[in-house]
């Protein structure tokens, strides 16, 4: 412990990983530090809606204090709903209904900038921007983290929350970068009304829908955002003094594509030129995504590279650990990297409060922790890496099945 012995853990990264830990790590009175390498909190895009499952909804409600859980639940779109598997003209091949008859632990859509800005209550003096991690040493006592300003901080114990391109995972575990799957994924976002009109047809306003295309490795999808109360008024009732950063219901879609069938025309796109692109690809859908990627804001749209980690092997126990995608990056399917990057944090923070209100060793913490992370984040890493595979890979067999045998024993959703 350091000198105060008051002990002190320093995350890098102040993503949904880093900062669902640091509020409980600081509800429970440890001196926790956030060094976050953006400028601000919304410098960057970083992706739009998210689906939070029941491990999600259980991470927040153990890790925040009641009225930011409050506000978290109060501003989530209506639990329930459906997941459809469509062919590119949606007619549905697989339909999933949510089950929304527990409700705390119904899957809901969250607003990621939302999400964050409530996130960060309370731990104002605590978040450092613009201060990027660069590498960390440790000792048997405690881990120092350097810093991009050139800096440095030691620390009890160090946490590399630090996302997919985790510096600390370099030291942390050696030979783990996550593999590249040859595909990406170009993500934007449309108004939920525009001229007055819905951009999603009524059957369609609770579903997220995924789209395969006829050409194999294209498929499209979309779900809207529909807070459950108004952002601003929520925030002036639960949070005030805070303002909300998106107060209007939107359409979050994507398109997932294979680098070598479609290569980017320019190294370095630009978000204008990477919706001219989006637009290209989107041609053999219905005319309701044709549409949504039309009337979407372009500089919305982002890229985003699709990898899969690795599974950690013989990990050594020491002061510094890793959370959510710096460990376990997964394609975006079936919703379950920023999931289990929630569960993470909610399973750290219980080791390490448990260590420290035992004195107990904080390495066995961080150990125990490895230990029961592993099999959990990795089923989801192969199951998500499975499902980009069956969605977008060319097998004659599954393709016809999924695209034309499963979609004409339903009834068509839209015209
Ligand atoms: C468009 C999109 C949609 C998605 N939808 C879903 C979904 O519906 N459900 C779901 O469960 N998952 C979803 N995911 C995946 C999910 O977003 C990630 O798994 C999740 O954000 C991981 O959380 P994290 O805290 O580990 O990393 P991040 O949220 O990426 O946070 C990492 C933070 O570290 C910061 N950082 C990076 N490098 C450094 C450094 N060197 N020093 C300090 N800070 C640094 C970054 O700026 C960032 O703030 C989606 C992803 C995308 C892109």
């Amino acid at each position: 412990m350091n000198n105060s012995s008051r002990p002190s853990i320093a995350i890098a990264g102040a993503g949904l990983a880093g900062l669902c830990l640091a509020q409980s790590l600081h509800r429970a009175g440890i001196d926790v530090r956030v060094y976050e390498r953006d400028s601000g909190p919304f410098a960057r895009r970083q992706g739009y809606r998210i689906t939070v499952d029941k491990d999600g909804r259980a991470a927040l409600r153990r890790c925040v204090p009641p009225n930011l859980y409050e506000l978290i639940s109060t501003v989530a779109g209506a639990p329930g709903g459906y997941f459809r598997i469509t062919n590119k003209d949606l007619r549905d091949a697989v339909t999933v209904r949510f089950d929304e008859n527990i409700p705390d632990q119904a899957a809901v859509q969250m607003d990621r900038q939302t999400l964050r800005a409530i996130l960060l209550r309370g731990l104002e003096d605590r978040v450092h921007f613009g201060k990027g991690a660069v590498g960390v040493e440790q000792d048997s006592s405690g881990a120092v983290l350097h810093l991009s300003d050139g800096g440095s901080t030691r620390a009890d114990v160090v946490v590399g929350a630090d996302g997919v391109g985790s510096v600390l995972r370099a030291t942390t575990l050696p030979g783990h970068d996550p593999v590249d799957s040859g595909m990406y994924a170009l993500y934007g976002r449309t108004p939920l009304r525009v001229r007055g009109r819905s951009m999603v047809p009524q059957a369609l306003t609770s579903s997220g829908v995924l789209a395969i295309g006829d050409r194999p490795g294209r498929c499209m999808f979309f779900t809207s955002m529909r807070f459950g109360e108004q952002p601003s008024a929520a925030f002036r009732r639960l949070a005030p003094g805070h303002d909300a950063p998106v107060d209007d219901d939107y359409v979050m879609w994507g398109l997932v594509f294979s680098g070598a069938d479609d290569p980017f025309p320019d190294q370095q796109p630009t978000s204008s030129q990477l919706h001219e692109f989006a637009v290209g690809l989107v041609g053999e859908f219905h005319s309701v995504a044709k549409e949504l990627i039309a009337e979407s804001q372009p500089e919305y749209t982002m890229k985003v590279k699709l990898t899969a980690a690795p599974r950690p092997r013989g990990w050594q126990m020491s002061r510094v650990t890793l959370v959510g995608d710096a460990v376990h990056a997964m394609p975006p399917l079936g919703a379950h990297g920023g999931n289990t990057a929630l569960r993470d944090a909610a399973l750290l923070a219980e080791k390490l409060e448990h260590a420290v209100a035992h004195g107990a060793s904080l390495e066995h913490a961080l150990s125990a922790y490895q230990d029961e992370m592993v099999p959990y984040a990795f089923q989801s890493v192969d199951e998500a890496s499975k499902q980009l595979r069956r969605l977008t890979g060319s097998n004659p067999v599954q393709r016809w099945i999924l695209l034309r045998a499963l979609p004409r024993l339903h009834r068509a959703t839209v015209s």
